[in-house]
């Protein structure tokens, strides 16, 4: 069985910045980590294994030279394979053309029985690479499961709905997104796993090599076109009340009405 969990490198923070004059991320300063959703995914990904000791866990990023780290990561957690792809056709690739590169470069590298996201990366926050892979793959998606396992060829899901969960039975291949149960606490790996982990197979695509289209990437494959990225304007307001406390109860409960804070 061929697992492929998709892994995104993302900066330290829910807070992300942004150059006003530039419109673009700072990411200068700001440590990078595995999007937490897809260490989760690769987590359940070795849950998977674990129980069918035949599954292979490959791991496929798309980014910068630099998000080796995260596929190293992973790696060290248990998984079998590594793939980066990473090279200039691919940079200001919107949602679509990182689906478009991230299904190529999965149809090349071989047969897929499971495809496993993130809910959603931390700092782009679409919610929508997976469910694009699906449709570029034309297989079933699940979205929103925080369980995934692998049964007589079949995959039992629990997926997250509004008070309560459902459970899905679907036909492999099936592509599934993760998220976490609240308060779940990611395992990180050991110095000695990370140190095996550096001779783990581990490959770098190109565009040509996973066969893409040139003209499914990067800017002009994008049908996105983003007008302006700018940081939300933040008005502090402040009001002195200077009276005895019953009257300052009043007058703080007037003032949240005025807001619409209360009613
Ligand atoms: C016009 C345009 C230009 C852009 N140019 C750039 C650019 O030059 N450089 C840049 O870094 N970003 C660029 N972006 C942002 C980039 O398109 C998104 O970061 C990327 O498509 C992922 O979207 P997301 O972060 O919302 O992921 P989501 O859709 O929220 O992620 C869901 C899941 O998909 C998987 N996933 C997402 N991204 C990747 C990935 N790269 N590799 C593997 N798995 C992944 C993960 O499992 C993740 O949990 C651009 C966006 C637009 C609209």
């Amino acid at each position: 069985m061929n697992i492929f969990v998709c892994i995104k490198q993302v900066p330290d923070t829910t807070e992300v910045k942004i150059n006003p004059e530039t419109g673009t991320l700072i990411r200068a300063g700001v440590p990078s980590i595995l999007n937490p959703y897809d260490h989760f995914a690769v987590v359940n990904a070795l849950k998977i294994k674990k129980s069918n000791p035949d599954a292979v866990v490959n791991v496929i990023s798309m980014g910068p030279p630099q998000a080796k780290a995260v596929i190293q990561m992973a790696l060290a957690l248990g998984c079998d394979n590594g793939y980066l792809l990473s090279d200039a056709a691919f940079a200001g690739s919107d949602t679509w053309a990182t689906a478009y590169a991230l299904s190529s470069a999965i149809k090349k590298i071989g047969k897929y029985d499971i495809i496993i996201c993130g809910m959603q990366a931390i700092d782009g926050d679409t919610a929508q690479v997976g469910p694009q892979i699906a449709s570029q793959l034309n297989i079933p998606q699940v979205t929103f499961a925080d369980n995934v396992e692998i049964e007589n060829k079949k995959a039992l899901i629990k997926r997250h709905i509004d008070d309560g969960y459902d459970t899905i039975e679907s036909p492999l291949p099936v592509l599934v997104t993760m998220v976490m149960p609240k308060d779940y606490e990611l395992p990180f790996p050991s110095f000695v796993n990370i140190t095996k982990a550096l001779s783990k197979p581990f490959f770098t695509y190109t565009a040509d090599d996973i066969m893409a289209k040139k003209e499914y990437l990067g800017l002009k494959g994008s049908p996105t076109q983003v007008n302006r990225i700018y940081p939300p304007q933040r008005e502090v307001k402040t009001t002195v009340i200077n009276t005895t406390s019953v009257e300052a109860v009043d007058k703080i409960i007037e003032i949240l009405k005025q807001e619409n804070f209360i009613k």
